[in-house]
């Protein structure tokens, strides 16, 4: 394909999971890639090999996200990385990061909890979208990575959604701002996937089987779904949608 061909784009874990599959995609799509990890260095190192090994450009940046100077971390990171590659704007970036503290309904949540949720899935894409703003090209894309949990009430807890549901309050914010400088600001709420997060879940049959009923499309969501509709968000086929949900879940819940 190779449609975005001269552009940079940053995905917030790419090291594993739907993170790394959208991360392998948009480097298909030739853009090059800045795989992101908190901690999984290596598992960040397989993505830049696979995305090289299609032909295209990539390159790791380690910062764990929700701990005082992240954004700094991140941004020196992505800094070095663009400027070894010859660039140094961004175009397209991807806030996929989260984190999901299952099977802490509202009795039992912690402060500290749900402080670290916030953290992770608000603080830091707010904060890291801040500094690079002036970063962001003209004409780029801003795609967060949101929850089918925002419209579907979630039984594994009330704190998570209600970080993916500020997230979204944040895309279509950010995209009236941001319409002036033909940046377009989109959320795309994922529906039940098999990566790292879901595998203690949906090892439970009863589980998998109820999850697999509440879809129209009857399986459970695969990375390269997820991959592909953020792919379409990024390329310039999507040029007049902004501040807009995405709902990629295999129609759950209808
Ligand atoms: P995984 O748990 O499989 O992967 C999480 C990724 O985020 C890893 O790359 C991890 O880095 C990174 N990450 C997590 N916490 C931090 C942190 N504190 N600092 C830096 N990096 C961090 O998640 P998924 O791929 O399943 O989820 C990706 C996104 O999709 C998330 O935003 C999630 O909320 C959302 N989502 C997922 C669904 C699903 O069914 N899987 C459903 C709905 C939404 P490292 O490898 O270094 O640990």
């Amino acid at each position: 394909m190779g449609h975005l061909r001269g552009k940079a784009a940053l995905v917030t874990g790419g090291s594993r999971g739907i993170g790394r599959g959208i991360a392998e995609r948009l480097g298909r799509d030739g853009a090059l890639v800045a795989v992101h990890y908190g901690s999984n260095e290596a598992a960040a190192e397989e993505t830049a090999a696979a995305i090289a090994g299609a032909g295209g450009r990539a390159f790791t940046v380690g910062a764990e996200l929700g701990v005082p100077g992240d954004v700094d971390t991140l941004t020196a990171g992505l800094e070095a990385g663009l400027r070894a590659h010859g660039e140094a704007a961004l175009d397209i970036l991807v806030h996929n990061a989260g984190l999901n503290l299952m099977g802490r309904p509202i009795e039992v949540l912690t402060p500290e909890e749900f402080d670290r949720m916030v953290a992770v899935n608000i603080k830091a894409p707010f904060f890291l979208t801040q500094r690079l703003l002036p970063r962001l090209r003209d004409g780029g894309r801003i795609i967060n990575i949101s929850s089918v949990s925002t419209r579907l009430a979630s039984a594994h807890g009330i704190g998570y959604p209600l970080t993916k549901g500020a997230l979204e309050v944040f895309s279509h914010t950010l995209a009236k701002h941001l319409g002036p400088r033909d940046i377009t600001v989109n959320s795309v709420a994922v529906g039940f996937t098999r990566t790292d997060m879901t595998a203690e879940v949906l090892a439970d049959p009863a589980h998998l089987e109820r999850t697999i009923g509440l879809t129209a499309l009857g399986r459970i969501g695969r990375v390269p779904d997820i991959a592909d509709a953020v792919a379409f968000l990024a390329s310039d086929d999507a040029r007049w949608i902004t501040g807009t949900r995405i709902d990629v879940t295999g129609g759950a819940g209808l």
